[in-house]
């Protein structure tokens, strides 16, 4: 990717927490391009519960045409309780799924980091997962949440019958295939691809179009994995992954496992990709409307979605670097916010943390 110097940000804080994270995202970013020399244009708009309350609907025109014009969007979260007896039409989430829909945003990176300093909140033995360094990318636009036909009869014997579609064409392979061999290239260089090839015809043809694919990847070692033995391998021996990729279902289920691994879902990006590289980053974890506004909230998933942002749309990996190494140096510092803490650990304030990511940043 060729780096970008001027790009422009849209920045959707959304709901609960959001705005508190967003708000240390957003001076991050601007330290670390003050510090590698970038010029950005940052962009505010409305999504979510902020954008029902007030135009009415969770995905506003003014949003939608910001961020088909900016080069990256970064979101806080969206959703809580006061919205939750909405039409399902009209919930905060279907701000976030249009936006993912509208923009063709099919590919999702859900890294699973495990700093060593927080070893502990895994609850797998800390040698299994310290320094654990994984990501998983997910097609999320295609496969057998969205294939057709899809639905519920009454079959020939008088019951209810259920079934949904599992299919994929070669160009939707292609494509997610393609965004998992540039992400590998810009790690371990080791891509493991997850399938039921041995059951599915479908990921037989997901198996075949990657070994076609990895011709064009000399550099990056391409294995094969049933699901049934990844998710096992997750939990016995999960950093002998460096990048696995996978339809929309088994991704949804391996990330989820893959995060858990971790124990702090305050800590986890992610990113939502089209085919041009642009995206959508955002934390894992929602909008925690349980501590909205004490001012505990952890930034650093936040953060470290700013630092994807900058390598995977922005092609700034050197300052996508700095972020993350200004992360596990305020670990080491021994910087904790409430839900990494360990028990009778202080806790920082979620000002306080940024604020050390700023200051490790510039200094
Ligand atoms: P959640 O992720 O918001 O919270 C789960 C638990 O984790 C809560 O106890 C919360 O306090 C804690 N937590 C989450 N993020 C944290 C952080 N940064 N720092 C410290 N603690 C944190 O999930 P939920 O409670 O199931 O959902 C709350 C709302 O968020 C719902 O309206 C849901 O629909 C929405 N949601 C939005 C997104 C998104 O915007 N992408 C994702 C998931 C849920």
């Amino acid at each position: 990717m060729t780096a970008n110097n001027n790009a422009s940000i849209l920045i959707l804080p959304g709901d609960g927490i959001g705005p508190e994270i967003v708000t240390q995202a957003e001076r991050v970013l601007n330290a670390v391009a003050e510090r590698e020399g970038l010029t950005l244009t940052l962009d505010h708009a409305l999504v979510g519960g902020a954008a029902i309350e007030a135009t009415g609907g969770p995905l506003p025109e003014d949003t939608l045409a910001k961020a088909r014009a900016a080069d990256a969007i970064l979101l806080g979260a969206v959703g809580g309780p006061q919205w939750d007896s909405l039409d399902m039409a009209v919930r905060p989430e279907k701000g976030l799924l249009g936006l993912r829909s509208e923009l063709a945003l099919f590919g999702n990176l859900r890294p699973a980091i495990l700093y060593p300093q927080l070893a502990s909140a895994s609850s797998l033995k800390p040698e299994i997962v310290s320094g654990l360094d994984i990501l998983i990318v997910r097609e999320l636009t295609g496969g057998i949440y969205f294939g057709q036909p899809r639905g519920e009869f009454v079959n020939d014997r008088g019951e209810r019958e259920g079934f949904n579609t599992y299919r994929y064409n070669e160009t939707e392979i292609r494509r997610i295939g393609r965004v998992a061999f540039e992400a590998a290239r810009k790690r371990g260089k080791r891509l493991c691809s997850v399938d039921k090839a041995n059951v599915l015809e479908v990921t037989v043809l997901w198996r075949n179009i990657m070994k076609e694919l990895s011709a064009e990847y000399p550099d990056v070692e391409l294995s094969h994995m049933y699901v049934d033995n990844a998710a096992m391998q997750l939990v016995r021996a999960p950093k002998q992954f460096d990048v696995m990729v996978t339809g929309n279902m088994f991704g949804d289920i391996l990330s989820d496992c893959a995060a858990m691994l971790t124990g702090s879902i305050g800590m986890l990006p992610s990113a939502s990709l089209d085919a041009d590289g642009k995206g959508m980053y955002e934390p894992i974890h929602g909008s925690a409307p349980d501590i909205a506004g004490k001012g505990i909230a952890n930034p650093l998933a936040t953060i470290l979605s700013v630092a994807m942002m900058l390598r995977y749309s922005l092609g700034q990996a050197a300052a996508a670097d700095a972020i993350e190494r200004a992360v596990s140096d305020v670990l080491d510092q021994g910087l904790r916010t409430a839900d990494i803490a360990a028990t009778g650990e202080a806790a920082v304030s979620t000002d306080a943390m940024g604020d050390a990511v700023v200051a490790t940043l510039t200094k």
